[in-house]
């Protein structure tokens, strides 16, 4: 999935869950469950900086109702996607590292709009559970 329905997942989660320490393995875990879901992620360099900059700007609107294990649900739960990035600036070769970044299934093939509407729906949704927490 992109890195805002990560974030917002991640830091819903962290904002239910109080402790840093358990948001971060909620977050880390996140991300191997939304990456399994059919999604549709960015196919290029604009695609993904349009995502980065949606994201940021949800966080930073949001971030009066952030607690600390909110930041580190964030954190964790897009921390993998860094990954994704070395890999294509050429610093990481090889076998990929996480789980679900292997091309084992279909990591963000879906094609739109359903692949999109299933990453607007769980972003907006987390950023609900955000405001009511
Ligand atoms: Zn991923």
């Amino acid at each position: 999935m992109n890195f805002t329905t990560h974030a917002l997942v991640g830091a819903a989660l962290g904002s239910h869950i109080g402790l840093p320490a358990a948001a971060v393995a909620t977050g880390l875990t996140s991300h191997l469950i939304l990456d399994l879901i059919p999604h549709h992620d960015a196919e290029d360099w604009r695609g993904v900086l349009l995502d980065v900059s949606v994201g940021a700007g949800a966080l930073y609107i949001l971030r009066s109702c952030l607690i600390t294990a909110s930041w580190w649900g964030a954190l964790a739960a897009t921390a993998p996607d860094l990954e994704v990035v070395a890999r294509h600036v050429g610093l990481r070769r090889g076998r990929w590292g996480f789980p679900t970044h292997n091309g084992d299934h279909l990591h963000g093939r879906w094609p739109p709009p359903a692949g999109v509407l299933t990453q607007v729906t769980l972003a907006m949704a987390s950023a609900l559970a955000i405001l009511l927490a």
